[in-house]
């Protein structure tokens, strides 16, 4: 099958070319899902760089980002948000970033 004829994925996002066709409506979904992520991807680096690669807890080397309320604003926003993250030791299982998720700690103060 040519698909030679749709514009690529990126251009469905934020660098539309005006004289192409509207993508499909699954590939624009998947087009905004690649986007998000990527955001979410870049707001965690900044998270990481604002925390110096440190865990907020513990001061060890930070490995994921935990996000403090872990819902959105009005379900409507993401919770990766760089006021809502921290960096943290370990994945959601272990470290400081799983003591959180299990709520045996308490991260208090701003991110
Ligand atoms: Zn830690």
């Amino acid at each position: 099958m040519d698909l030679s004829h749709l514009p690529s994925l990126a251009d469905a996002v934020g660098r539309r070319r005006p004289n192409l066709k509207p993508l499909p409506r699954i590939l624009e979904r998947k087009a905004k899902v690649n986007a998000s992520a990527r955001e979410e991807k870049r707001i965690k680096a900044a998270v990481k760089a604002r925390d110096g690669g440190c865990c907020r807890v513990c001061g060890k080397r930070g490995e994921s980002v935990h996000e403090i309320d872990p819902k959105g604003m009005g379900g409507s926003k993401t919770a990766v948000r760089l006021d809502n993250c921290i960096t943290v030791c370990g994945d959601g299982v272990r470290g400081c970033h799983g003591r959180l998720q299990r709520c045996e700690i308490r991260f208090k103060g701003k991110a």
